[in-house]
């Protein structure tokens, strides 16, 4: 069994081998009052980090792009005002300096697995990086993606299966489950799962978080919007309160 360092935040624990963290929040941050009923309701239900799209990389340039550095300066205010970590994805180098100052866990998206410039970068901070799967990307090019943040000096990576592209087209992506059971038995990452992006359906949603804890997976990264229908992005695959309730209980 490989042991790892718990990743450590202001003297609170945020991953390790013997807890299950769950990160969640909008697909994107739209605005202040949505943004604030979420926080609210994960800081009651004791959930520690609210993530939120600031830049969102899009397949289609005409959909909704994210609200940019407002959506930062909201996340990082309305985190901090309930208590919470704030999640955000990086989409270039030349965001390091701005989200570093407000962001406390970075992520990299699927469509940046592959930036190597962009993840040596990450590696020279201390902040955890969540690297999420390429979504044509093998274990072994995920893992040595993972390396190029380790060899410069930065320790606290968690790994996030977000599904994979394969010839099967009625759920959004293929969840593979077993290649973060891999990662899980063969590498010092830590290892969550993205259900939510993974199957873009929302009743898979919970069976699979339900999963990922099963096989003693670090975590769980989850969508979840006041009201769904109106989300800007992935509406299919967000989970209301209620929703997020039964999967806490569960
Ligand atoms: C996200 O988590 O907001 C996201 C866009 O995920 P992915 O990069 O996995 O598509
Ligand atoms: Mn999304």
């Amino acid at each position: 069994m490989i042991k790892r360092t718990p990743i450590i935040h202001k003297d609170q624990i945020l991953f390790s081998d013997s807890s299950f963290t769950i990160i969640a929040g909008p697909c994107a941050v739209e605005d202040e009052d949505s943004l604030r009923k979420t926080a609210n309701f994960l800081s009651e239900n004791g959930i520690k980090m609210l993530r939120g799209g600031v830049n969102k990389l899009r397949t289609s340039p005409y959909a909704f792009q994210g609200l940019g550095r407002e959506a930062v300066y909201l996340l990082s205010k309305v985190a901090k005002e309930y208590n919470l970590l704030s999640v955000a994805e990086i989409t270039s180098e030349s965001e390091i300096d701005f989200l570093t100052e407000y962001i406390d866990i970075l992520v990299v998206g699927t469509r940046n697995m592959f930036n190597y410039r962009l993840l040596k970068e990450l590696g020279k901070l201390r902040k955890p990086i969540i690297l999420k799967r390429g979504m044509s990307a093998t274990i072994q090019e995920w893992t040595y993606a993972a390396e190029y943040i380790l060899l410069q000096g930065n320790e606290n990576i968690i790994l996030c299966e977000r599904g994979i592209r394969t010839f099967e087209d009625t759920t959004r992506y293929t969840f593979d489950l077993a290649a973060a059971v891999y990662v899980l038995q063969n590498f010092p990452y830590y290892i969550i799962t993205d259900p939510s992006h993974g199957t873009g359906i929302r009743s898979l949603v919970l069976p699979m978080a339900e999963a990922s804890r099963a096989v003693s997976l670090h975590g769980v990264m989850i969508e979840i919007h006041p009201n769904p229908e109106i989300s800007k992005c992935d509406a299919e695959q967000m989970l209301n309160f209620n929703d997020f309730v039964k999967l806490l209980s569960k």
